[in-house]
C-alpha cells in the first residue's frame, strides 16, 4: 500500500505543517489515502493574518494585473488536468473520466472566466442630465474573504469561489471540505509555481466545527461564501448575521423532473439517468424526484428501471464505469438509511440497492459502492420525496394534470432546479415558470 499523502496548510504562501491530522480514506477501498491537517483557531489566525497583511498591496492592483495572475494560475493548472483528474477521483470518488472532461477543465474555465468578465463589471454609472447629476457606484473590495466548500466538486467549486474574490480584489482564506482536501493541496503547489502574491490566497484544511466555525465568525473576516448543506447553511446564516457580515449561502437540493405524456421518450430518459446518478446522485442539481404523466408511467418505469440495472459501477479509474463510489461511510450509511424509510413508508425499491447484486473486485470490496435504486409508490410526504438524500436514489410517481403536477412539485421546502419533459414547447415554458425554485 503507498504510504499516506500528508496534507499541509498554506498560509503566507508557504506550506505549514501540522501537528494533528485526520485520516482521509479513498472512497473506492476504504484506505486511508491523505492525512489531512486538523486545524483549529490558531492556524485560522495565521491565515487570516496572512490575508489582511496581503491586502493592501492586491487591493490596490488593477484589475488587469490581478487578471494576469488568474490566468497564469489557469494555464499551469490546465497544463496539469490529468494529474488533477486522478487525484480528484481517487479522493472523492468520481470516475477519472468525469473529472477529466467536467471538474477539473471548469475549474480552469471559471479562473478564465472570472478573470476576463469582472474587469468589465466592477462599476457602473447613471447619468441624470435632467437634474444635473451622475450617479455612480464603486464596488470596493471588502478585505479578506471567507470561502467554505463542500466534497461534491471539491476543486470545481473552490475555484468557482476564488476566482471572483480575488478578481474583486479580496485576499481569501478558504476552508476546503475534510473530505476531499488532496487537490485543493496540489493547487497550492501551482500558485507557488505561478509566482502568486504571498499570502493572496490562504488555504486551511480541516473539519467545519473547528476550522470552518473559527473562519467564518473571525472578526477579521468581513465576508463568507458557503456552498453546502441546508443545515450548515443555517448555522453560518444564524452565527454570522449579528457579526453583519455579507453572506453567499449555496445549499441543497430537491430537484424534481416532469415528464409529459408527449415528450422524446427515449432522450428524456437518457437525461433523467445522467441527471439522477451521475456523480453517484451527489451533484445539488441531481433530479431525485420524477413526476409522471398517467398514460405514460408503465412504459416510462420499465424502460427508466432497465437502463439503471445496465449502469456500471465499479472502480473510478476503470474507462468504463459510469458510477464509482458514494464519497464516504457515514455519507453511505446515510443515503441506505433512505432506502429503509421507504420500505418503512411504503414505496417499492423497483431496481438497485437490496435487489441486483453488486459485483465488485476484491480490492473495492471495502469501498462506498451501491447500485443506482428507483423507487416508487411513495406519497409527496414521505421522507424519500421531501429530503434531500445526495446519493443515487431517484423516486419516481405518476400524475394527471399540468396543474397537479406544479402543485405536487412545488410542495417542498428545498427547490434549487426542475426540468421540463414535453415537445410543446409553450407548455414547457409555463409549467417551468410556475415552479418554485428555493433555498
Ligand atoms: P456540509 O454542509 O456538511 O459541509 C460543507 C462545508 O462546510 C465543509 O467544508 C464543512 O467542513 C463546512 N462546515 C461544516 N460545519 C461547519 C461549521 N459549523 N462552520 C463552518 N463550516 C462548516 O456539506 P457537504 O456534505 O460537504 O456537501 C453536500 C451538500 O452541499 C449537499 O447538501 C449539496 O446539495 C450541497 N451543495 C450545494 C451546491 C449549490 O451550489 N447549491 C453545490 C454543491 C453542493
Amino acid at each position: 500500500m503507498d504510504e499516506p499523502i500528508v496534507i499541509n496548510n498554506f498560509i503566507g504562501g508557504v506550506m505549514v505543517p501540522c501537528q494533528d491530522h485526520i485520516d482521509s480514506h479513498d472512497p473506492s477501498t476504504g484506505l486511508v489515502w491523505a492525512k489531512i491537517p486538523d486545524s483549529g483557531q490558531a492556524e485560522v489566525d495565521a491565515a487570516v493574518n496572512a490575508a489582511q497583511a496581503a491586502f493592501e498591496g492586491w487591493s490596490c492592483k488593477s484589475a488587469q494585473t490581478r487578471a494576469n495572475h488568474l490566468l497564469k494560475v489557469a494555464d499551469i493548472l490546465e497544463s496539469r488536468l490529468e494529474e488533477f483528474a486522478v487525484a480528484e477521483s481517487r479522493d472523492q470518488g468520481k470516475p477519472v473520466w468525469l473529472a477529466r472532461i467536467i471538474d477539473i477543465p471548469r475549474c480552469v474555465l471559471n479562473l478564465r472566466h472570472f478573470a476576463h468578465a469582472i474587469p468589465h463589471h466592477l462599476n457602473t454609472s447613471n447619468v441624470n442630465p435632467e437634474m444635473g447629476v451622475v450617479n455612480y457606484t464603486l464596488r470596493e473590495p471588502q478585505g479578506v474573504a471567507g470561502l467554505i466548500s463542500p466534497w461534491n466538486l471539491p476543486l470545481y467549486l473552490l475555484t468557482f469561489k476564488l476566482a471572483p474574490a480575488l478578481m474583486c480584489g479580496n485576499t481569501v482564506v478558504a476552508k476546503p471540505s475534510e473530505m476531499t482536501s488532496v487537490t485543493a493541496y496540489m493547487f497550492c503547489k501551482v500558485l507557488q509555481d505561478a509566482d502568486f502574491p504571498a499570502g493572496v490566497v490562504n488555504i486551511v484544511f480541516g473539519r467545519g466545527p473547528s476550522a470552518g466555525q473559527a473562519l467564518i465568525t473571525h472578526p477579521q473576516v468581513p465576508l463568507v461564501s458557503f456552498t453546502g448543506s441546508t443545515l450548515t447553511g443555517k448555522f453560518i446564516a444564524q452565527a454570522t448575521a449579528p457579526m453583519f457580515k455579507k453572506l453567499s449561502l449555496e445549499m441543497g437540493g430537491k430537484n424534481a423532473a416532469v415528464v409529459f405524456d408527449d415528450c422524446d421518450m427515449e432522450s428524456c430518459i437518457a437525461t433523467l439517468k445522467r441527471s439522477s446518478f451521475i456523480n453517484s446522485g451527489q451533484v445539488c442539481l441531481c433530479t431525485s424526484r420524477i413526476f409522471v404523466q398517467k398514460s405514460l408511467f408503465k412504459d416510462f418505469l420499465e424502460k427508466f428501471t432497465a437502463v439503471a440495472r445496465e449502469v456500471k459501477i465499479g472502480p473510478p479509474s476503470d474507462k468504463d464505469v459510469f458510477m464509482g463510489p458514494l464519497n464516504s461511510k457515514p455519507h453511505l450509511e446515510k443515503v441506505l438509511r433512505y432506502i429503509s424509510y421507504a420500505v418503512e413508508d411504503g414505496g417499492q425499491v423497483l431496481c438497485g440497492h437490496g435487489v441486483e447484486i453488486l459485483d465488485l473486485p476484491p480490492q473495492n470490496k471495502e469501498g462506498y459502492f451501491m447500485r443506482p435504486t428507483i423507487i416508487t409508490g411513495l406519497s409527496d410526504k414521505s421522507r424519500c420525496m421531501q429530503e434531500e438524500i445526495f446519493g443515487p436514489i431517484t423516486c419516481v410517481t405518476p400524475f394527471d394534470t399540468e396543474e397537479e403536477v406544479i402543485t405536487r412539485v412545488n410542495d417542498t421546502p428545498y427547490g434549487l432546479c426542475a426540468s421540463v419533459f414535453t415537445s410543446n414547447l409553450a407548455r414547457g415554458h409555463r409549467v417551468a415558470h410556475k415552479l418554485k425554485l428555493r433555498l
